[in-house]
């Protein structure tokens, strides 16, 4: 029997086969969930359908979190499909590449804006549509990344959205507690995908992680999947409100 058979949830951030969202897509597979897509655009529906289907999902719906509109489509369909889920996982972030580049001081108010809706309101947002939809309890995970806890050279406006992400993630938490549902992050070390060509320096970052993290090494979008996996099944049920790092450890100590 499969941790999460007869488990249905819907999952946003797939851009390609390097996204966390996919590692995280591969492991609910696995352990037996049906699951449900999203893409941002046309030019990545192209990439985000073959994947999608190739893990039999029926339901790939394009959503633009930046709209409550959008999002509240995906749960309206949803509920039409399936009636109730019982998870969500937030694999989506946003900012401009030049807000990165910058010297924090320089970030301009529109960036800061931008990053903050795309990366952490959007999780607001999708949390308040999915409730209805998790009448029997349910889990949501996000991902997060160590910026939003110490001052991450390169990592400027978007390590503040992830602080925004992680304080969310508690106030939803505990909100939603009483009905049963979870709401955690997984913060992980970094991964060359496609967002994280954005981040400044970001080999250095993945050199430092394979010499001073106690683990030696970086860690794979396997890795982050299997952590969610746990987070999103009942393995969790008295874990919520939490930051679960999978980042080999380097959070507690980088020589
Ligand atoms: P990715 O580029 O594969 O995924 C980012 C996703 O965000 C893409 O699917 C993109 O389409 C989506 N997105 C951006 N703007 C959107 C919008 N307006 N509406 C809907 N979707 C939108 O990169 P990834 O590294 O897999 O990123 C997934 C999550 O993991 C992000 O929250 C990222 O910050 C986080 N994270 C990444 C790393 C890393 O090193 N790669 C480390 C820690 C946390």
């Amino acid at each position: 029997m499969g941790l999460m058979d007869g488990k249905r949830g819907v999952i946003f951030g797939v851009a390609n086969n390097r996204s966390i969202a996919w590692g995280v897509a591969q492991q609910l597979n696995e352990a037996g969930a049906e699951l449900a897509f999203t893409y941002l655009n046309e030019a990545l529906e192209k990439r985000v359908r073959p994947l999608a289907e190739s893990l039999g999902s029926k339901v790939i719906l394009p959503c633009d979190v930046g709209s409550d509109d959008e999002i509240a489509a995906v749960f309206k369909e949803l509920e039409q499909q399936w009636g109730t889920i019982d998870f969500v996982v937030h694999a989506v972030a946003f900012a401009n590449r030049d807000e990165l580049k910058k010297p924090f001081t320089l970030t301009s108010r529109e960036g800061f804006a931008l990053a903050m809706d795309i990366s952490a309101y959007s999780l607001v947002a999708m949390t308040r549509y999915a409730q209805p939809l998790m009448s029997d309890g349910g889990s949501i995970v996000t991902m997060s990344y160590l910026g939003a806890m110490m001052a991450v050279p390169g990592y400027g406006v978007m390590g503040v959205a992830k602080a925004a992400l992680e304080s969310s993630v508690r106030y939803l938490a505990a909100e939603l507690g009483s009905q049963k549902i979870r709401v955690n992050a997984v913060s992980a070390g970094p991964i060359k995908t496609l967002a994280a060509s954005g981040v400044g320096n970001f080999n250095e970052k993945l050199h430092i992680m394979e010499t001073r993290s106690p683990l030696r090494r970086t860690v794979s979008q396997e890795e982050v999947g299997k952590a969610s996996l746990y987070l999103l099944s009942d393995l969790a049920s008295g874990v919520t409100g939490e930051v679960h790092y999978v980042d080999g450890g380097f959070n507690i100590s980088a020589e």
